[in-house]
């Protein structure tokens, strides 16, 4: 009999696969919203996840409360139909798009319903243990909802519903029935239903990991074959003095896909990071960088400008990272003096002794250094203190919020009263407003960069604004 319900399930299985390969593409993300950030993606199928947890609490829940009405247990029945309540209170929150909570509410009420229905499940001899099998899609959909958060919810929540389905699994024999079906068909019609809706499950969670891992192979691959392509271009975005003088400019990444479209760094440095890309990538930037300083240099109405180049942190942890950025400043012959590195404070997080040195290194030769996104990380003051850093750059985080948040201003006073102790100028980006800039000059900020002034733009329209300030 139980190969019977094996052979049914595999066999079911079968039939919903093509479901689920013609569902899969529709519950993931459609494929030419490339402006979507991994983040945003992430998100859908989080809601995704949510939606098919909260139709498994109520498909299982109703299952059993069948049962248990049909046995005349009323106590069960409601509990069974709170669970129904709260599979459909899931939808509410998905609704109201309160993911977090829904995703945690989810895969706790989720553990216990599956937890609370296989130990009342009691099925007579010869019928097996069935619920349990719907701790496989819960674990699974737990791992892919949670990857992202911390050590609880990302590793111990999985685990410990793995491990409570090993301890189900491995309870062969059933407690004895302590009441009689009143059916006898009814037992197997609920083992069935339960391994279907396990099978199905997993299979959505596990077709949403597949679309997850085939997206980021397919960026992946593109993002090789945009070097070779020539597909990545630079946009210079001008930083300015407090007159109003362009000092220079921050060379940032854009991506032109010919079918994906413009593709946001947002969208593609992360992943460069992981799969390493990001090295031949920030080389290939640092090279056009010192390129264009090569071009400033050689004309007298801009050899003053600095462009600054941002270096990520694993280009950064490169052993010869110090070695690169000379040998490509040297073949390209542009002043290293108007070279300035922009690094985040996860490029910090290291051996300060090495970073230290790797800075100096650089910093000898003419080069500077700026802290991007400064405030956002976990700098400790006693190593700002030891880094041989020219500028901070105040994230723009707390630029946007300068006017609704009074809470902003005594942060940027901070940074800018920091600066002067450690002796470092300080640059604020993102600044989009008049009011911003003058609330800014009038704190005692300098230099400044952001939509206010310009936004990044290619090489030609920055020569001509450039002329226009000549
Ligand atoms: P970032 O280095 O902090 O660059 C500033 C980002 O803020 C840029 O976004 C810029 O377009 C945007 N921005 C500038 N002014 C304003 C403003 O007034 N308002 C608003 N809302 N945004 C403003 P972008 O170009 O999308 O770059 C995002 C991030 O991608 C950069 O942040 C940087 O961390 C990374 N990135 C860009 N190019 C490179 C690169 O060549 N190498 C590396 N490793 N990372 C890069
Ligand atoms: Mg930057
Ligand atoms: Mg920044």
């Amino acid at each position: 009999m139980a190969r019977a319900s094996l052979g049914t399930a595999v066999l079911l299985s079968g039939f919903l696969n093509p479901i689920f390969a013609y569902l899969s593409p529709r519950l993931a993300l459609r494929r030419d919203r490339v402006e979507w950030t991994s983040a945003e993606r992430h998100e859908q199928r989080v809601r995704n996840l949510i939606l098919v947890g909260g139709l498994l609490c109520v498909v299982i829940s109703l299952i059993w409360s069948i049962v248990y009405l049909q046995m005349g247990d009323i106590c069960r029945f409601s509990v069974t139909m709170l669970t129904v309540l709260a599979g459909g209170f899931l939808f509410v929150l998905v609704l109201q798009e309160r993911m977090r909570v829904a995703a945690v509410f989810m895969i706790h009420i989720l553990v216990v319903t599956v937890t609370l229905s296989s130990l009342a499940e009691m099925p007579p001899p010869g019928i097996p243990r069935s619920v349990h099998m719907n701790f496989l899609p819960v674990a699974t959909a737990a791992f892919l909802i949670f990857y992202r958060e911390g050590i609880y919810l990302r590793i111990v929540v999985p685990l410990v519903i793995l491990l409570i389905f090993l301890v189900f699994q491995m309870h062969l024999v059933p407690p004895p029935a302590t009441q009689a079906l009143p059916l006898p068909q009814i037992g197997w019609l609920g083992v069935w239903a339960n391994n279907i809706t396990a099978i199905g499950s997993t299979c959505v969670v596990i077709a949403m990991m597949q679309t997850n891992i085939s997206l980021r192979r397919a960026l992946e691959n593109d993002i090789r074959q945009a070097i070779a392509r020539g597909e990545f271009h630079l946009h210079y975005q001008p930083q300015m003095d407090g007159t109003g003088r362009m000092i220079g400019a921050e060379a940032l990444l854009r991506w032109r896909h010919p079918v994906r479209g413009n593709v946001p760094p947002g969208e593609f440095i992360a992943l460069s990071e992981e799969t390493g890309l990001i090295i031949p990538i920030g080389e290939w930037v640092l090279r056009s960088a010192c390129a264009q300083l090569q071009a400033w240099a050689n004309n007298p109405a801009t050899q003053h400008l600095t462009i600054a180049v941002n270096v990520s942190a694993s280009q950064f942890r490169q052993p010869d990272f110090v070695e690169h950025v000379r040998s490509i400043l040297s073949l390209s012959g542009a002043p290293a003096s108007r070279l300035k590195l922009e690094l985040t404070e996860s490029a910090l997080a290291d051996d300060v002794a090495i970073v230290v040195a790797k800075m100096r290194a650089l910093k000898e030769i003419g080069i500077s250094w700026s802290l991007d996104d400064f405030g956002t990380g976990y700098s400790s003051l006693s190593s700002l203190k030891r880094l041989p850093l020219d500028q901070l750059k105040i994230d723009q985080s707390f630029v946007r919020d300068l006017q609704t948040d009074p809470r902003n201003m005594p942060i940027v006073e901070a940074i800018l009263s920091l600066s002067e102790t450690l002796d470092l100028s300080v640059i604020a980006e993102g600044v989009e407003t008049e009011a911003q800039l003058a609330a800014l000059a009038n704190a005692g900020c300098r230099y400044f960069q952001g939509y206010y002034f310009s936004r990044p733009i290619p090489i030609a329209e920055l020569d001509r604004l450039l002329a226009t300030q000549a």
